[in-house]
């Protein structure tokens, strides 16, 4: 059975206390290969080749390090269809959209903060014929990057490009659910002409390594993304440490749906805003609120569409969605809809595990599933179920819209639609959530900030704030 191993120094090496953790396919539910169980030590390690690797990689300049990325990007593109077939394999999602939206994502990642750290600018702050002053960004050495399981490699190298790019080494440890891609990935670093101790991959559990880095005196940033409970201990144990964070936490999405929108194109896009990947991306809308006077139109010929989406073999060209990412996952979200039935929640469609034959047999999958029924304080409408279930509310005014759209702990990502442009601007401004999308979803410019409000995280990644956040800055005011 494939071995996943830590890269630590340029050295693919086993977990020091020996021990391995079984890796799950999704779609069959078997065990398909071994990854290293590491601990604080094998964090140890990676620490101290950081550290010794710094001094030369900051050195290297901003061109130097931006080619080596470019390199990787460009050997991860050309492996584009292993990639895929791998994320498919450990992530359950159908191979379709890894070809599509992770694999390209990730190595655009790459390319974007490998360029981008070539323009980040310095300001300078001049008062008259007093002083001068400029802001000097430098890296401060060892970055932490955790990263969830719904987009694998997509948001770890979300982290680790920027961190890279601004110089800094990197101590990462991808979800252990889904660590194939970052081992694939870390199989490549030698070739592009990463040095040794540069990128350091620690695979295993969160509460053993993610919990190390955590707490590791000789890291002083960390960016985490996954959900808002682990968000909120990475917060306890760091704050003393007195470290920079960037949290990327969890969601309740809500679509506002008004009666002017377009609506062959908002129902399109809402299909793919409720279950492209299952549900399980942090941007997925997951309570769809409708004006009245298009609320039974809506209903309807959304549950035709979802009715008819395909649930099976990831592997298959026709497939729309694939296997939730775990067992645990799995039952988590059947728990949700029970509940939601058990809150008065009426199933419009799916609410069940779908039982495929075969090789898939014993596979996690559910039916895609529409709820009605359900008021905005019942607790399917307050917690993040992550999986394809959605439900739908109706409003009769542009002032209840937003309050049932701000009515959650939450305040990631929002979609409206709607064809009237002041109304647009309106709601935008009203909307408790780092980012609103008007008559689109999931259409991203990596320049822009990304990040959320309230529960959903501190901080923003993206374009600058993410070199910003991987860089510190200092004032150096020069008197005349
Ligand atoms: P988790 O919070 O369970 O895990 C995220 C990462 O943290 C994993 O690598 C995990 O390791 C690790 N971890 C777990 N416990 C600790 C700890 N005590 N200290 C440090 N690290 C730890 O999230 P999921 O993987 O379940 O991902 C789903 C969540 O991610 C959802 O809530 C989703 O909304 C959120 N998310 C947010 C995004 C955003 O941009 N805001 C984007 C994508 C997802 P292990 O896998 O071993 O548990």
């Amino acid at each position: 059975m494939e071995q996943l191993l830590n890269l630590i120094d340029g050295e693919l090496r086993p977990a020091m206390g020996g021990g391995w953790l079984d890796v799950h396919a999704p779609a069959t539910g078997a065990v398909y290969a071994q990854l290293a169980d590491s601990d604080a030590r094998d964090v140890d390690m990676a620490v101290e080749a950081a550290h010794r690797a710094f001094p030369a990689w900051n050195a290297l300049g901003r061109e130097g390090r931006s080619a080596a990325l470019l390199r990787l990007a460009h050997l991860i593109e050309a492996d584009l269809d292993g990639f895929a077939q791998d994320e498919s394999r450990d992530n359950g999602k159908p191979l379709a959209l890894a070809r599509r939206v992770d694999i390209p994502r990730a190595v655009a990642n790459f390319r974007f903060f490998a360029t981008a750290i070539l323009h980040f600018p310095s300001e300078a702050h001049l008062m008259d014929d007093i002083a001068v002053n400029y802001t000097d960004r430098q890296p401060f050495g060892v970055a932490g990057c955790i990263s969830p399981w719904n987009l694998p490699l997509y948001l770890f190298t979300w982290k680790i490009a920027p961190a890279l790019a601004a110089g800094n080494c990197v101590v990462a440890k991808p979800s252990e659910v889904t660590p194939l891609t970052a081992y694939r990935m870390s199989t490549l670093c030698k070739v592009a002409g990463i040095p040794p101790g540069v990128l350091n991959i620690v695979h295993g559990l969160g509460p053993k390594v993610g919990a190390a880095i955590t707490a590791h005196p000789r890291i002083p940033a960390i960016s985490f993304t996954g959900g808002t409970r682990t968000g909120a201990e990475i917060a306890r144990v760091a704050a003393p440490l007195f470290k920079k964070l960037s949290l990327e936490l969890g969601g309740k999405n809500p679509v506002l749906v008004f009666a002017d929108c377009d609506f062959d194109d908002m129902l399109n896009t809402t299909v793919r805003s409720s279950f492209t990947n299952q549900g399980q991306i942090c941007l997925c809308g997951s309570r769809i609120l409708v004006e009245r006077s298009l609320y039974a139109r809506f209903r309807d010929a959304f549950v035709d569409r979802v009715r008819a989406l395909r649930v099976g073999d990831p592997g298959a060209e026709a497939t729309d969605l694939g296997a939730v990412v775990s067992k645990d996952h799995m039952e988590k979200v059947l728990a949700y809809i029970e509940l939601a039935q058990g809150e008065g929640g009426r199933v419009l469609c799916g609410g069940q595990r779908v039982q495929l034959d075969g090789a898939l047999a014993n596979g996690w999958y559910i039916a895609p599933t529409v709820i009605e029924n359900l008021g905005p304080q019942c607790r399917t409408n307050q917690e993040e179920i992550f999986g394809p279930v959605v439900t739908l509310q109706p409003f009769d005014t542009e002032e209840e819209a937003l309050s049932l759209a701000n009515a959650t702990p939450y305040g990631l990502a929002s979609v409206v639609w709607t064809s009237d442009v002041k109304r647009t601007h309106r709601v935008a401004r009203a909307l408790q959530a780092g980012i609103v999308w008007v008559n689109c979803w999931m259409l991203r410019d990596l320049r822009t900030p990304f990040g959320g409000v309230k529960q959903s995280g501190v901080g923003r990644e993206g374009g600058v704030d993410a070199l910003r956040f991987f860089t510190e800055a200092k004032n150096v005011c020069i008197k005349l």
